[in-house]
């Protein structure tokens, strides 16, 4: 919803406030009238007005313990197409949930953004919810023809399969965060299963280098994630986002790599998966800070057909 959407508020106010620093409707909402007021040169009741109306449109309340336990027993799961990783997730890739893939160049967390594009379409009792696909693709790997020897080792129409994914590509991370708004207005409409951001991140570490804007970055990233969060959790989607690692220089003991993004990204994800290549072409996948699993490891195999165990 946008500013001038809301009763009382017509163009000129609208740019006033925006100006002001109230540029998302959430912003109205915890706002004092007397804040409106000067900021907009508006009176005080017209204020009033103006914030019960961003509240109203932000329907703000408290769910039961019922009503979050009916709403997680619509809880969906995707396929990855290894039974293995499937089992360390509890069943699948969850919809109301972020699941982050990190791990280094050529880890596999494409393919299976790929493999979950695929399968998400497939029906239940064959482990996908029959649902459609919103790919935001910015580092340009998206490759139709991978998905065609993923369906096709699925046994389905590559044509229909490809048809149900639409996808954007983002070249900096503006152009990545305007996409996923849009992606929130189309997964309305419900016939959507999976949104897929990948990457997460290479866009915003383009866009904020060097040390003075990495909290700017992290201000940005934050805003993004919680857009992803409220997408799956509105709609019922399985959000999946892809992340780099890095080298931490201060780790002498263990493993150095962590994820780009720090806590923002961290804290916001439900479940990681710390993807790594193994001997043989095996893959292994490591669940990392689930909010009910144990933590374990899964081997798994990506082939011309796919991922499998
Ligand atoms: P990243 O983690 O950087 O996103 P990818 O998911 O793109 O990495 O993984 C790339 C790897 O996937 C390749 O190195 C290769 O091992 C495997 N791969 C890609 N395409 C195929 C294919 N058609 N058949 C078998 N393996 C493939
Ligand atoms: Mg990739």
């Amino acid at each position: 919803m946008e500013l001038e959407e809301l009763p009382g508020v017509g163009e000129t106010t609208a740019g006033k406030l925006m100006d002001a620093g109230f540029r998302e409707i959430a912003a109205i909402a915890t706002a004092r009238p007397a804040d409106l007021k000067d900021a907009a040169g508006i009176g005080e009741i017209a204020a009033s007005r103006i914030i019960n109306a961003a509240k109203e449109s932000l329907d703000i309340r408290f769910l039961t313990g019922k009503e979050l336990q009916e709403k997680r027993a619509l809880v969906g799961r995707i396929t990855t197409g290894s039974s293995v990783l499937d089992t360390l997730l509890g069943g699948g890739i969850e919809t109301q949930a972020i699941t982050e893939l990190f791990g280094e160049f050529g880890s596999g967390k494409t393919q299976i953004a790929h493999q979950l594009s695929v399968n998400v379409q497939l029906p239940k009792d064959q482990g996908g919810l029959g649902k459609k696909v919103i790919y935001i693709d910015t580092e340009n790997t998206f490759r139709p023809e991978r998905i065609v020897q993923m369906a096709e080792g699925r046994g389905v129409d590559p044509d229909e399969i490809l048809e149900n994914i639409r996808i954007a590509k983002a070249s900096n991370s503006d152009d990545q965060m305007l996409w996923a708004e849009k992606a929130s207005d189309i997964c309305q409409e419900g016939d959507v299963g999976l949104l897929v951001v990948d990457s997460l991140t290479s866009q915003f570490r383009a866009d904020y280098t060097g040390r003075g804007s990495l909290a700017e970055r992290q201000q940005k990233l934050n805003r993004h994630m919680h857009a992803l969060q409220k997408i799956g959790f509105v709609n019922n989607i399985a959000v999946v986002v892809t992340n780099q690692v890095m080298s931490r220089p201060d780790v002498f003991f263990g493993d150095p790599t962590v994820a780009i993004g720090g806590h923002v990204v961290g804290h916001a994800a439900t479940f990681r998966i710390y993807l790594r290549k193994s001997k043989g072409g095996k893959r292994v996948g490591r669940l990392i800070d689930s909010p009910n699993l144990p933590e374990g490891e899964a081997i798994f195999k990506v082939t011309t057909e796919g991922v499998m165990d």
